[in-house]
């Protein structure tokens, strides 16, 4: 598939952010897909489903109409919900409704449709692997544990005075180990994939590195 990049990792390894940077230097669109699932999680939240009843989570996905923009502002019923897909009540359910073989089939049918009509750079779990395992360029994003959870920690300690650092690792973790072990579609390495490891490297560097590979 020409005119698209793919882009796995785990949480925190810097993969939206440098998707999104990715994206304006290509002049692609970006999706992020971690963001449609999220968005399904805050709507289940909403309607109060409780997340071991699959069934209802498959029909909420189904019936939930997800939207981007050219800026990759997340619509759910046209309403903007960017921020609020990033709190932690979010963050704690979403594992749990993307481990749901038929949510999955739901939202990887609307991303690969997403691909055929755009050029795009799409980031999240199973991209390389399950989404568009035939993307021109695939690549997949890492850094350690602490690192990851160092840049998280960052960027939401104004936001929330009572968030730790060894909160959030906690929390990466849990969503690793759930994100890497689940039946379906679990988080793992295309072999065809370019691992980058972004531990010590600046955006700039992650950047640069792939664009160099991209233009060959
Ligand atoms: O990337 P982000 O941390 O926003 O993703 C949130 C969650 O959505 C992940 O922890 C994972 O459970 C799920 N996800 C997924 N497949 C994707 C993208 C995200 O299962 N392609």
């Amino acid at each position: 598939m020409e005119n698209v990049v793919a882009i796995d990792g785990p949480g925190g390894a810097g993969k939206s952010t440098i998707a999104r940077l990715l994206a304006q230097k290509l002049n692609y669109l970006h999706l992020d897909t971690g963001a449609m699932y999220r968005a399904v999680t805050l709507a289940a939240l909403r309607k109060k489903i409780d997340f071991n009843k699959q069934d209802k989570l498959i029909e909420l996905a189904k019936n939930t109409d997800i939207n981007f923009n050219q800026n990759g502002d997340i619509f759910l019923n046209g309403e903007n919900i960017s921020e609020e897909i990033r709190t932690a009540a979010v963050n704690k359910h979403v594992s749990q409704t993307a481990a749901v073989k038929g949510v999955r089939e739901v939202l990887v049918k609307k991303q690969q449709l997403l691909a055929q009509n755009n050029k795009v750079v799409m980031d999240g779990r199973d991209i390389t692997t399950v989404v568009l395992p035939e993307a021109e360029h695939k690549f997949f994003l890492t850094a350690s544990l602490e690192e990851r959870a160092r840049r998280r920690y960052q960027e939401v300690k104004s936001k929330n005075k009572d968030i730790t650092l060894e909160k959030i690792k906690k929390s990466i973790a849990r969503r690793d180990k759930m994100d890497s072990e689940r039946e379906h579609s679990p988080l793992k390495k295309a072999d065809d994939a370019i691992l980058v490891d972004t531990t010590n490297l600046t955006i700039e560097e992650v950047l640069d590195r792939m664009i160099a590979i991209i233009k060959g």
